[in-house]
């Protein structure tokens, strides 16, 4: 039986724990904030969008994309719905294969964890911001306050976006500490920006469009769905979707009526102008500024970057997989294992992030 210290309550340090501690390991989850699970508890705008059946590794973006494939491999999204609903609950995916709880409420899957980490009798201890991990002998880990040893430790202490839940991306030097590189980082899943005048008398606008992202000319990413005008861009799914593979300088093509032909929006232009067709404030701005009739098939919007990391779904970039192993144990120290948003591993929209979150967690609990 070892002693395991996890650093970070968040997906994949309570999978992580839930699963060693099945093995009768001892554990203790160390955890900055006070409550464990809460960024999963705001996931998929409340409703926990927890894996997606259509899965593999070219959903990820990473340094090495076939260890991703393996890791997923051996951690199916039919093992994470097995694995949550082991724990109570029933999992069901929608229309486009996104998986969420039945009753649509991802503060749900939060409290199955934390009652299985209570049941399972796993140590947690609150307001423990982790700044030291040193090894001799075995783990000590120190935090203003504490300190504690342990045989094993895992790094589950999520990256850089989103710090209101406790990640701001300090959590990078405890690996640093043991000679590990981060790859450089980047706010992913995130609203982009463009020039506001651009959008001007548009915020609050949504939209079912057709998206495509365009680089020099080429078609660089193209997908349909929700597009909501913000302040200073755009938000919505198809744009945090696009926002994986946006660059500044980039151009987003907006279709505000993907199903209908040009002849018949032609033919509507005749009757009644651009104010009948689309969104009446989308209307007036597409007629401000000339030929609507073109626009609203093909709006152009140049990037002009992200919202940042405060308001990025994912960090991309971190602890290369090229450091580890096939179950994610450091390649600089035995022991020493990582999973979750913690390593350059970031998926697209749709439930990839939390699947990684779990599938990393479970190749962690095999390796330890
Ligand atoms: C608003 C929002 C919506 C999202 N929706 C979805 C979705 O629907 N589907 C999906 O797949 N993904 C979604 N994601 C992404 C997903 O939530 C993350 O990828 C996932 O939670 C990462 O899990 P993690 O355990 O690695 O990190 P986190 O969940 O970020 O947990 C890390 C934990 O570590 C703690 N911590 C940090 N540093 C230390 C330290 N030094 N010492 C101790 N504790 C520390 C933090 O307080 C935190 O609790 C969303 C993200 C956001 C922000």
């Amino acid at each position: 039986m070892k002693k395991i210290c996890v650093i970070g309550g968040g997906a994949a340090g309570m999978a992580v724990a839930v699963m060693l501690a099945r093995k009768g390991n001892t554990v203790t989850i160390l955890e900055r904030g006070e409550r464990l699970g809460r960024k999963l508890s705001a996931t998929g705008n409340g409703q926990g969008n927890v894996t997606n059946v259509h899965m593999g590794s070219g959903f990820y973006f990473s340094d090495d994309p076939d260890k991703v494939a393996r890791i997923l491999a051996r951690f199916s999204e039919g093992d994470t719905v097995e694995f949550l609903e082991s724990m109570g609950g029933i999992f069901l995916p929608d229309a486009r294969g996104r998986v969420y709880p039945a009753g649509r409420q991802a503060s749900a899957v939060t409290d199955l964890f934390r009652r299985e980490i209570e049941r399972l009798g796993v140590d947690v201890v609150f307001g423990a911001h982790v700044n030291s991990v040193t090894y001799a002998e075995d783990f000590c880990l120190k935090w203003e306050g504490g300190q504690m040893h342990a045989d094993a430790v895992v790094l589950a202490a999520g990256g850089k976006a989103a710090k209101n839940f406790g990640t701001d991306g300090t959590a990078y030097a405890l690996a640093q500490q043991f000679g590990h590189t981060v790859t450089p980082l980047s706010p992913a899943l995130v609203q982009l920006r463009c020039d506001p005048k651009e959008v001007r008398g548009l915020k609050g606008i949504r939209v079912d469009a057709n998206l495509t992202l365009m680089r020099d000319c080429k078609q660089i990413f193209a997908t349909r769905g929700d597009v909501l005008f913000t302040e200073s861009g755009l938000s919505g799914d198809a744009v945090f979707r696009a926002s994986s593979y946006a660059q500044k300088g980039d151009v987003v093509m907006l279709d505000f009526l993907p199903d209908v032909p040009k002849e018949r929006i032609h033919a509507a232009f005749l009757r009644g102008g651009a104010l009948c067709v689309v969104h009446s404030g989308l209307g007036r701005m597409l007629a401000a500024k000339g030929d609507p009739e073109r626009l609203v098939k093909c709006f152009p919007l140049t990037v002009t970057g992200t919202l940042g990391f405060d308001y990025a779904q994912v960090t991309r970039g971190g602890i290369p997989l090229g450091e580890t192993d096939e179950n994610l144990m450091s390649m600089l120290r035995k022991g020493l294992f990582f999973a979750g948003e913690i390593l350059n591993v970031d998926g697209v929209c749709g439930g990839y992030n939390l699947q990684w979150a779990f599938a990393s967690a479970h190749a962690v609990s095999e390796g330890i």
